[in-house]
Order: structure tokens, then sequence, then C-alpha cells
């Protein structure tokens, strides 16, 4: 038998699998959340270089590749062995193998998140197609959230071929038909919209940005458009309540902005999910009163 008729046949081969598989695209997850805004960065700085009619220097590379990862305190290049994801934290002690600084429990949480979530998928869809899709848009999403926490950006090179990828999955009609999944992305996209335009009408500030839209359309093409009222409700009701507990335990001032894409990635994993039942649930809920 081989490996792929046992990921087949054998359920917990392939839950074993995606474990594993996580670990190691949340290994690069950790990559793509701190490089992408750099990479982003330095695009900018150079478009705007070249506006402005200026000689550009020869750079260096930098991209998601090159150059290797090294730590940010003494520079000492991170070898395989000490890459590994989890248990090379566990094994370093959580410090660099150079200068004994100690290394951010992020990196191997990020890992951890993005295994059990892997396994979850694998476990919940089962071998086929749909497993494939989930386990994309949850690294999608994972990455975005970081990188919305830390920069307020919602970056186009993942949010555009996230969406491309939902109508592709469903032009098989894998999570949702075809039609719903186009409108999906194009009421996911003009719902905050409109949002923002009376927001921004009726208070002068801008409540969120454009990435937004971009993820909510996403979403819309993955899950279908039934499925946008649920996340919409979700992200708000997580957002509010996140919102409120910052504002008063941290006195996080009202007017610093709170990101929203990690709440609608949130919304979106549940709806993934449990989105189907739910909506039936709260239909039912309606129908009965
Ligand atoms: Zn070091």
């Amino acid at each position: 038998m081989s490996f792929f008729e046992l990921l087949q046949t054998a359920p917990p081969v392939f839950v074993s699998t995606c474990l594993i598989l996580g670990l190691m695209v949340g290994s690069f997850l950790n990559v793509v959340i701190h490089r992408l805004p750099k990479m982003m960065e330095r695009g900018w700085q150079q478009q705007c270089a070249e506006l402005r009619g200026e000689e550009i220097a020869p750079h260096t590379p930098y991209n998601l590749v090159a150059p290797r990862s090294a730590c940010p305190h003494c520079g000492h290049t991170i070898g395989a062995l000490e890459n590994i994801p989890i248990l090379s934290y566990v094994l370093l002690g959580g410090k660099c193998k150079g200068c004994g600084a100690a290394i951010s429990p992020r990196y191997p949480i990020i890992e951890a998140i993005s295994a059990i979530l892997s396994a979850f998928a694998a476990w919940h869809f089962g071998f086929g197609p749909a497993a494939a899709g989930a386990l994309l848009l949850i690294w999608a999403l994972l990455a975005l959230t970081m990188i919305d926490f830390d920069t307020q950006l919602l970056p186009d090179d993942i949010t555009l071929p996230l969406l491309w990828g939902g109508l592709l999955f469903n032009l098989f009609g894998i999570f949702t038909d075809l039609s719903s999944a186009v409108l999906g992305a194009i009421f996911g996209y003009l719902a905050l919209w409109v949002v923002y335009w009376l927001f921004k009408l009726a208070t002068g500030k801008e409540g969120m940005g454009y990435g937004d839209f971009k993820l909510l359309a996403a979403l819309g093409a993955w899950l279908g458009w039934q499925l946008l009222p649920l996340i919409i409700l979700l992200s708000s009701l997580v957002g509010a309540i996140v919102g409120i507990t910052l504002i008063i335990a941290l006195k996080h001032g009202r007017n610093i902005p709170i990101p929203f894409g990690p709440y609608l990635a949130g919304g979106g994993l549940i709806a993934l999910f449990w989105g189907t039942a739910l909506t039936h649930g709260y239909l039912q809920l309606l129908a009965v009163r």
C-alpha cells in the first residue's frame, strides 16, 4: 500500500501528516509575517526614490528565502538544526546559541497554532480537496492576523491570491457553488466599503482599511455570500469584546486603531468549520419566534 493510499484510507495517518505539515508551514509563516511587511516597505521606498528621480543604490536581496534567518541581536546564522519547529526552541531553552539572547515565544506558539488548526482541518474535512483548501485558507488567515497585529496592514500579496484561490476551489463546488462564491466576493467587499464610507461621512475618521474589504471579499469567495452575515456578526462581537477589554484594562486610547483583520480572520475560521450549522441554527431561532 502506497503512502498516498494510506493517507486516503487511514484518518489518523492523514491527521498526523497534516499536523507535521502544519508545523513546518508554521515555521515558514513566521518568516512571512516578519519579512513581508519589510519587503513592502522596501518596495515603497524604492518607488518613491524612482519618482524623485534619485539614483537607486544596488541593494542586497531581501525576500522570503534570502538572506538566511539570523539572530537579531548578534547576527548568528540560524542553522538547520536550530530551525526545527518548536523542538529547537525547547532544546535551546528559548535562547540564541550564539549570544544567549531570549528568542520570542511567539515563534513556537505560531508553529503550534498552525499545527493544531491544520490537524483539526484534516480531521474535520477528511482526505480530499476540501481539506487542502481549508489548509491554504487557515495558513493565509494566520499570516494575515499576525501581520495586521504587527503593522495594521493586510498585504495584497496575500488577500488577492486568497480571493482567487477561493474562486478556483469553488469552480469545482468544493465549499459552495460558483455563483455563491462570486457574489460572496462582491458583497464581502461592498459590505465593508459601505460601512467605511458611512462611518467616514458621520465621524470624519477612517474606521478600517481597504485591506479589510479585500479580506472579507476573499472569505466570501471561499465560503459564499450566505455566510457573510455570520462572519461580520462573529468578528464584530469578538472585536467589540476585545476592544472594550483593551480600553478598560490597558487604558488603550479609544482613538488608537485596533486592527479589524484578526477578528475577520477569526470569524472566517469559525464560519469555515461551523458556518452552515450556525446559520441553520439562528435561522431556526428566528423562525420559531
Ligand atoms: Zn544571538
